[in-house]
Parts: structure tokens; C-alpha cells; sequence
């Protein structure tokens, strides 16, 4: 993560001699940092923008210090991978993967200098302090592009006398954006999608139990031998299909946990056009304002989207059944 001697932020003063970061880049390989407060400064001063980050939301997976996941308690912010975070790739966005060296290390982020990773202290001080939320840097970010355009046009006075163009997106202090996240979260939180999560990872662990071998997508719930309609039960109990009272009962609630993770699904990927559209957000912009899509984080509930000419539909993913 350092690539110049540097000695962290706060590293215990009587660390030992073998300290100095070697710059193999192997920690910026993992992932970006999350961010502190006093990394806002580097938004308002433009180091760093919206576009550079993705935001954890409150109830997501995320990897602790210790490498478990856990599902985090409040959002986290934090510097994005280069691309889609595909293939379990997490670089950070600043690593020159040709020479492992950092592309902002002058205004690298306050973790990026704690971290050393022969001495994790001076990290393991840093992690849960501080953090900022979406709004945090929004707020920063926007602060300082008003403060830019200011003296970017009375430098210039070309334009003395001229109204200034509304910035756009994230920089719009026009845009009520604790509305929209807060819109966002009420049908697509991970907290109001709890419920349907759990029964779709108990449908998705039964689908595995049955399917050991299987090695392409099934479709939820297709192999939970749903019944095509209500059927009367006969004297054992049983319909047509051989399900008793509670295997429809848990069958119908396998159902409607696909219903509606898939209604959020669909909500999801509209209200980030929605946003692109009137908020003037680009689309590198978007993990950002609006965190991973459901589609991308669908796996925490061991399942995955398939997107088909009809829509999205729910899968168990290949290769999890065996
Ligand atoms: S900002 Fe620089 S030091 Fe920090 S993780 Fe990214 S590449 Fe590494």
C-alpha cells in the first residue's frame, strides 16, 4: 500500500526496526480503504470524488480485520476497485498494477497510511472510528466543487456578471439526496429485506441438500417441486404434487420471498436510472449514491440474478451445489 518510506500515522512509538512498507502493493490488492473524517478533507480539496468510492450499506456482508464477513451495523464508505468488483477482484482503483504503486499516495487515505501489515496496531486503532456515511461525502464534496467553480470564475472574470451553471450530480447542492437515499433504503434496505433473505437462503440450502451435483443455474424455486395451483389435500394430508400442509406452506413462502426480492430487484436497477436521469449522477457514480445493486450482493443469500429477455429471475449459482 506505501510505496515510499513512510512511517504510518499512528504507529506505536517504539515500533520495532523492521517497519517500513515495501510497497508489493499486496494490501491495495485486497481492497480499497474505508474512510474517515479526515479523509473529507480530501474531497473538498478535489483529490478524491464520489466516483472513486462505493458505499457498504448498513446489513451488508463485509469483511472484518479478523476476514470474516459480518453484516455491518451502519454503512461504510470506501475507495471502489478498478472495475466491478467481478471475479472477487478488489483492487483498489489507485493501484498501478504494472508497478504496484499508488497513483494518490500524496493524498492517500488516512487507512492507507496506517496500514503496515507486519504491524496491523496502528490499523486495528483507526478501523471503526470515525467513518463516514454517503451524506458525509456528499456534503464535503460538494462544498469544495462550490468552492473551486468561486475561484475558478473570479480568476478568469469571463463570466462577471453571469449567473454560474448549476454543478451537476453529486456536486447539485440542489439535490435532496438524504430524500432519495432514504427512498432507496425503504424498499431495497437490507434491513426490510431480512426476512425475504432468510428464506431464500434456507430455499437456496435445501435446493444444494437435493442437488449436490448441480452445475448450471436452476432457477428458483424450480426444484423445490412447487405445485403449479393449490391442489385439495386427500385423507393423508398430501396434494397432488405429494407436499403435505407444511411443505406448501414452506413452498409458498419460498414463493413470495422470490416475488419480492425480485419486486426490489427490478425497483433497484429503475431508481438508479431514475437518478442518472434527474439527478444528473454518472453512472461510476452510482455504488456510490446507492451502494451494490441487489443484483451484485444477491449472493450473500446464496443465490444470484440472471437477467432473461423477461426480466430478472432468481438462481441457485453453478457450482454452489456441489
Ligand atoms: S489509495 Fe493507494 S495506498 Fe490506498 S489502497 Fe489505493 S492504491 Fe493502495
Amino acid at each position: 500500500m506505501h510505496n515510499e518510506h513512510d512511517m504510518p500515522a499512528l504507529a506505536p512509538q517504539d515500533a520495532a526496526a523492521d517497519t517500513d512498507c515495501r510497497g508489493c502493493g499486496t494490501c491495495c490488492r485486497k481492497g480499497g480503504p474505508a474512510l474517515h473524517a479526515e479523509d473529507l478533507a480530501l474531497f473538498r480539496a478535489g483529490h478524491l470524488a464520489p466516483e472513486h468510492c462505493l458505499t457498504l450499506r448498513a446489513g451488508e456482508l463485509a469483511r472484518d480485520l479478523d476476514g470474516q464477513l459480518r453484516p455491518l451495523e451502519r454503512e461504510l464508505v470506501k475507495l471502489r476497485p478498478r472495475m466491478a468488483a467481478r471475479g472477487g477482484d478488489w483492487t483498489c482503483l489507485f493501484l498501478n498494477q504494472a508497478d504496484s504503486r499508488c497513483s494518490v499516495y500524496a493524498h492517500r487515505p488516512a487507512e492507507c497510511r496506517a496500514l503496515l501489515c507486519r504491524d496491523t496496531w496502528a490499523i486495528q486503532t483507526l478501523h471503526a472510528v470515525e467513518r463516514v456515511t454517503r451524506l458525509d461525502v456528499l456534503a464535503a464534496w460538494a462544498e469544495g466543487a462550490a468552492a473551486r467553480a468561486s475561484a475558478a470564475a473570479d480568476a478568469t472574470q469571463a463570466d462577471a456578471g453571469q449567473p454560474h451553471a448549476a454543478p451537476a450530480g453529486c456536486a447539485n447542492p440542489g439535490v435532496p439526496w438524504a430524500d432519495i437515499l432514504a427512498a432507496h433504503e425503504e424498499r431495497c434496505g437490507y434491513a426490510v429485506l431480512a426476512p425475504v433473505g432468510a428464506a431464500l437462503q434456507r430455499a437456496a440450502e435445501e435446493m444444494r441438500a437435493r442437488n449436490p451435483g448441480a452445475v448450471h443455474p436452476v432457477p428458483l424455486p424450480g426444484l423445490l417441486d412447487l405445485p403449479d395451483a393449490p391442489d385439495v389435500p386427500d385423507a393423508s394430508g398430501q396434494d397432488a404434487s405429494g407436499q403435505d400442509a407444511a411443505g406448501q406452506a414452506g413452498a409458498a413462502e419460498v414463493a413470495e420471498a422470490v416475488a419480492t426480492f425480485l419486486d426490489a430487484v427490478r425497483f433497484d436497477f429503475a431508481f438508479r436510472s431514475l437518478v442518472r436521469e434527474r439527478a444528473g449522477a454518472a453512472m461510476e457514480e452510482l455504488d456510490f449514491l446507492l451502494g451494490r445493486t441487489l443484483a451484485a450482493t444477491a449472493v450473500m443469500y446464496g443465490v444470484a440474478v440472471r437477467m432473461t429477455a423477461d426480466g430478472p429471475e432468481l438462481v441457485l449459482p453453478p457450482g454452489s451445489g456441489s
